[in-house]
């Protein structure tokens, strides 16, 4: 009796034991827990690429290894979606968020595991804050959803406040001037200024109560917080501080400093690209201005030679290249001006004998050929000083220089014997009558031509092919 009585005690004592473990013990788990997180709170967490990232899915993976715990991301677009998906049971885990009275009635909390505190963030020119109790009228950018949000309605009432989707719109609000303040938890408030570059902003104080981060599960998964909260008290210092260091310094840095790497490397390339179509434009315009160059140069020296010629042709015959009556005539006038005294100067006036003859029987470019040969006997016989010149037709006249008469008549016999001697062009003989006259003192050129004139008048008179001397 004694020993049925221990034993039924003992089996008492086991039932008893099995109904309070039956009742903690967690129902085996069929599917994988499904989990949401803030798709845009860096470095708390994000969904990057469809994974989780950010300091949250470092602990969850903590957690779940030490707590035996199977997960599967669901994926949501906001913090709005995650709280919904929270409250209507879609999902039962959040890995990283604050307890506040409403999250309460739809979720179970560990221990917290993360504090971070809250800032307020203003535009740089905006004075510095104590805290909500100073904000006065200024309005108040806060994400939707967030315990912020409800603290700050519950013990705040007075202030106004502007509801925005999320922290970086909030931030986003106060730099365009939308909104004077925003509230937020200064890692990701610092991650969001320095991402999107909003220089225009600073913190301006701190914002409310601290962040006191847990995790949430849904009511039927109550009985998995003992085994969360022991996972959680078994991260050591290292742990945490490993990944407070991964993720609130390094990987914003990192990103800020892609971002910047990028926009340096931009503006590089830019930079690059204009030097090198600005080369370009200045290698072919240059190109283009050598040729125009050369083109000018070119036509330069054609108006040189083009000059140089009319030049020539102002004062010299054409065909046989002495100089011409106009330019004679200015010659003997400057000679007349600059004539002394006791200067001699003489004329020559010499003209071919029936030079219509050799037209008339050998053509008229035998005449000039003539002509010319008649020129080149000329310039040889006179001396350098003496000029030459063509007077028209087949006459020409010869200015000498300090040159007695005598001389004169003696240059023009010595001529006309050259040209006796000569066969010029088809084989053909010449002959030439001369003229000669001096200036005489205060006579003038022209008279003193009309007197050498006459003189080959006598020449030509007295049977041709001979010299008459004016006197
Ligand atoms: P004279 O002995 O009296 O001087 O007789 P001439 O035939 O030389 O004189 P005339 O005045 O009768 O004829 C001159 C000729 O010279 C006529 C003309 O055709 C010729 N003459 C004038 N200028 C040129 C020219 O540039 N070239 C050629 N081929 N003949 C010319
Ligand atoms: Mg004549
Ligand atoms: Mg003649």
């Amino acid at each position: 009796m004694d020993c049925l009585l221990r034993w039924l005690v003992l089996f008492s004592a086991f039932l008893c034991l099995h109904s309070v473990w039956a009742r903690q013990a967690p129902p085996p788990m069929e599917h994988p827990l499904r989990y949401c997180v803030d798709p845009d709170w860096m470095p708390y967490e994000a969904i990057d690429a469809g994974s989780h990232t950010g300091m949250a899915s470092d602990y969850l993976r903590l957690v779940a290894e030490r707590a035996g715990l199977d997960l599967e991301l669901l994926p949501t677009q906001s913090w709005q979606q995650t709280i919904d998906a929270l409250k209507t049971g879609t999902c039962q885990l959040s890995p990283m968020l604050n307890r506040s009275e409403h999250r309460e009635s739809y979720l179970g909390f560990s221990d917290v595991y993360f504090y971070a505190p809250n800032v307020l963030v203003s535009r740089k020119d905006e004075p510095f804050l104590q805290g909500f109790t100073n904000i006065g009228d200024r309005l108040l950018a806060l994400p939707q959803d967030y315990r912020l949000l409800e603290y700050v309605q519950k013990y705040y009432p007075k202030i106004r406040t502007l509801v925005v989707k999320s922290e970086k719109h909030g931030l986003q609000a106060v730099s365009e001037g939308k909104a004077d303040l925003f509230a937020g938890s200064l890692y990701s408030v610092n991650a969001h200024i320095q991402q999107a570059a909003l220089f225009n902003l600073k913190i301006a104080g701190w914002g409310g109560p601290q962040d006191e981060l847990r995790i949430g599960v849904a009511p039927e998964l109550t009985y998995l917080l003992p085994a969360l909260n022991k996972a959680l008290a078994s991260i050591s210092e290292e742990e945490h501080l490993d990944i407070q260091q991964r993720w609130i310094n390094l990987r914003i840095i990192q990103n800020n400093n892609y971002d910047l790497v990028w926009q340096v490397v931009a503006v590089t390339l830019a930079v690059l690209l204009l030097l090198f179509i600005w080369n370009i434009s200045i290698r072919r315009y240059s190109l283009r201005l050598a040729t125009k160059n050369q083109q000018l140069e070119s036509l330069r020296s054609q108006l040189e030679d083009t000059n140089a010629e009319l030049q020539f042709l102002s004062n010299h015959d054409p065909l046989t290249k002495l100089y011409n009556r106009h330019y004679f005539n200015l010659r003997i006038q400057q000679e007349q001006r600059q004539s002394q005294q006791h200067d001699k100067t003489c004329l020559i006036i010499l003209d071919i004998d029936h030079f219509k003859e050799i037209n008339d029987c050998h053509g008229h470019a035998c005449g000039d050929t003539i002509l010319a040969e008649l020129s080149g006997v000329l310039t040889r016989c006179v001396r350098d000083q003496d000029i030459v010149a063509r007077w028209g037709g087949e006459e020409f006249v010869i200015l000498c220089h300090q040159t007695e008469l005598s001389e004169a008549g003696k240059l023009a016999e010595r001529i006309a014997g050259k040209v006796r001697q000569r066969r010029f062009s088809g084989g053909l003989s010449l002959s030439c009558s001369f003229g000669v006259a001096e200036l005489q003192p205060r006579e003038n050129m022209t008279k003193c031509l009309e007197r050498a004139d006459q003189a080959l008048y006598e020449a030509k008179s007295q049977g041709r092919d001979r010299v008459c001397v004016s006197h």
